[in-house]
């Protein structure tokens, strides 16, 4: 094999070894997220509920405000009453106190509906805090165990990555800045082999002059369908 071929092909293994590491760490901290998004969910609807409990809060206040206005009221038509001259006054004040009750009934229905619902949000709301304060445990217990572990992963890769640089000094600089392009290009399959006159890349057929110059090993070749670098494997050949 063409030795700067075989110095790719070295260099590829570590470089996908790198790539297993990055891998390794972003699904670390892509669970992470996850588990945190579910947390910060849940504590959004908690905020949630205890909006709806202070707006039926206030609600409850108003009505009771306006309930005690009707007591007044009614009060106020009551003592009226001992001075009143004529029937059809009386009559219409009685009227006004009869309205004011049946207000002040319907207000109180309100506020026993208001409590009612308030009490049962704030039951929910409050199992809910149960839930967040466990799993926020969970949570930083996770993301400390996460942290190490990547800490672990980038203590391998940056060993690994010193031993690229080590490797990657002895290739020529265009060889080097073509293998490293059609590496991100290439999903990290820079350097192919080819098994029976096919591209281990993108399995197209190397029409038979270009695969005849790949069997004399002696020149850098690339596929013509996806530029990726050729060697010829001949022990998977000749299986
Ligand atoms: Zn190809």
């Amino acid at each position: 094999m063409n030795e700067e071929i075989k110095q790719l092909t070295e260099l590829q293994v570590i470089d996908l070894e790198i790539a297993m590491f990055d891998a390794e760490i972003n699904s670390e901290q892509d669970e992470l997220a996850k588990r945190v998004e579910a947390f910060d969910e849940r504590q959004a609807s908690i905020i949630e509920l205890k909006d709806k409990i202070e707006a039926a809060e206030a609600q409850r206040r108003e009505f009771e405000a306006e309930l005690s206005d009707e007591i007044n009221r009614i009060k106020e038509r009551q003592s009226k009453m001992m001075q009143v001259q004529t029937n059809r006054e009386y009559q219409s004040l009685l009227k006004e106190i009869e309205d004011s009750k049946k207000n002040m009934k319907e207000k109180e229905e309100e506020i026993v509906s208001l409590m009612e619902t308030s009490e049962a949000n704030s039951k929910i709301m409050a199992e809910q805090e149960n839930l967040t304060a466990d799993e926020k445990m969970a949570l930083d217990e996770e993301s400390a165990k996460a942290k190490k572990q990547s800490a672990k992963i980038e203590r391998k890769k940056k060993k690994i990555v010193k031993k690229r640089k080590a490797m990657a000094k002895h290739i020529d600089t265009a060889v080097l800045r073509n293998y490293d392009m059609l590496r991100t290009r290439r999903n990290g399959k820079a350097v192919v082999g080819v098994i029976k006159g096919v591209c281990q890349g993108c399995f197209m057929s190397i029409p038979p002059q270009h695969f005849n110059n790949i069997l004399k090993g002696d020149r850098m070749l690339s596929c013509p369908i996806c530029q990726r670098i050729l060697f010829h494997d001949p022990e998977t050949t000749e299986e």
